[in-house]
């Protein structure tokens, strides 16, 4: 039981009455399998929205196997929806019915910190993630691998009119999250030249918003196989083989800033070398083991290390806009519900080129 409304008690059932099903893991196999469920009514502020698609991101791979030693099962992943507006609340003015739209990995925060009052809600301490989080009322978040989901307007993000929602859902979670520290860093600079380790998800898409603002992008991989997409088809400038230290040591000192997307546990030592003297290192990437980072290899030089998460609301719509403007999308695989599982087995194996999405309005049905 929790406080309802004027505070009258209410049961579970009459908080959570709108019947759900979606994809779930009740342990750390990380296994999906149907689920029904429940979510609150449509709320005066909240937007409820038919999930059409929704990608799927290394953090569901990281959450449903407990890799950061926070999930709380049953987990019902997906942060990277996008779908049309089914109803709003009396106080929603923003959206109305039919509309495009789009959630990413948050669903509300404190919103009177400093953080929030910044635009940084991605960082307030009171951040109710998307799933996996301990909504206002208590309940667990369940995210979009669902039919639907309920959302306060704040957190909901219009989707431009030309982006198509499938190639688009990805930029709900990894867009944001390449775009975000290149604004805040600098590297969205005309002319400056950015490096990109790792070309999953949020690498691909960091090729595509760089050359957007005019760089020169250099993509840092270990699949020497992606060499010719990711300059044909991505349009990198250049590509480098991380275990090829000729490569690497004829890319000394050239770059302004690197983003790290790599998501499993790797040296960073010789990425520094690549950097220009007062160049930075943002970490996306969260694997489970911490880095080893000599003195040295910031101290000369003047280098920085920084870390980034997601971004903002006002930054994610402002993203979404920009990639309408200049038509990034990411480049996905369509996939079934039913493929889901065999899906994070090619996400593992960093066999994903270079999004999965699952098309949830055709394929997933109720348990
Ligand atoms: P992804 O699609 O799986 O891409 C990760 C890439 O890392 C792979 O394509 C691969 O690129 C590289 N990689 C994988 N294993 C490697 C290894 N053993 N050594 C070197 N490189 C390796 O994942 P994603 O969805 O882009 O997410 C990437 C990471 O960012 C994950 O850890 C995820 O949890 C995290 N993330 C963070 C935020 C945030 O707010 N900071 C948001 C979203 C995701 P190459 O084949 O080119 O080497
Ligand atoms: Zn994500
Ligand atoms: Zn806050």
């Amino acid at each position: 039981m929790a406080p309802g409304v004027n505070g009258k008690k209410v049961s579970p059932e009459e908080e959570h009455p709108v019947k759900v099903f979606g994809l779930v893991s009740r342990d750390s196999s990380g296994h999906l399998s149907p689920f029904s469920f429940s979510r609150r009514n449509t709320g005066d502020n909240d937007v409820a929205i038919k999930i059409l698609y929704c990608g799927i991101c290394h953090s569901d791979l990281h959450s449903l196997k407990n890799e950061w030693r926070n999930t709380v099962y049953p987990i019902v992943p997906g942060h990277e929806i996008a779908g049309v507006v089914a109803e709003v609340g009396s106080k929603v003015q923003k959206f109305k019915v039919g509309d495009k739209v789009g959630v990413g990995c948050m669903v509300n925060s404190c919103q009177s910190c400093d953080n929030c009052g910044q635009g940084f809600e991605n960082y307030c301490p009171q951040i109710i993630l998307t799933y996996n989080s301990i909504d206002k009322d208590g309940s667990m978040t369940y995210g979009g691998y669902s039919n639907m989901v309920v959302v306060d307007q704040n957190y909901v993000i219009r989707f431009p009119e030309n982006l198509p929602l499938d190639k688009g859902a990805p930029l709900l979670c990894a867009g944001i999250t390449v775009y975000s520290p290149m604004k805040y860093h600098g590297l969205n600079e005309p002319g400056k030249h950015l490096g990109v380790i790792g070309l999953g998800g949020l690498g691909h898409v960091a090729v595509k918003f760089g050359k957007a603002f005019g760089m020169k992008v250099t993509v840092i991989s270990s699949s020497p196989a992606k060499e010719k997409e990711a300059i044909e088809r991505l349009g990198a400038d250049a590509f480098l083989v991380s275990t090829k230290p000729e490569q690497m040591q004829a890319a000394i000192n050239s770059m302004d800033g690197i983003i790290n997307t790599v998501s499993a546990s790797h040296a960073i030592l010789p990425y520094f070398p690549l950097l220009k003297c007062t160049g930075k290192i943002i970490i996306l990437g969260l694997p489970e083991k911490p880095f080893e980072v000599p003195a040295f290899s910031l101290v000369m030089g003047g280098k920085s290390l920084g870390g980034s998460c997601i971004g903002g609301i006002k930054d994610t719509q402002e993203m979404l806009d920009f990639a309408g403007k200049h038509n990034i999308t990411a480049d996905i695989e369509l996939i079934g519900a039913d493929y889901v599982n065999k899906a994070l087995e090619r996400l593992l194996k960093a066999d994903v080129r270079y999004r999965l999405v699952i098309d949830i309005a055709n394929t997933l049905t109720a348990a």
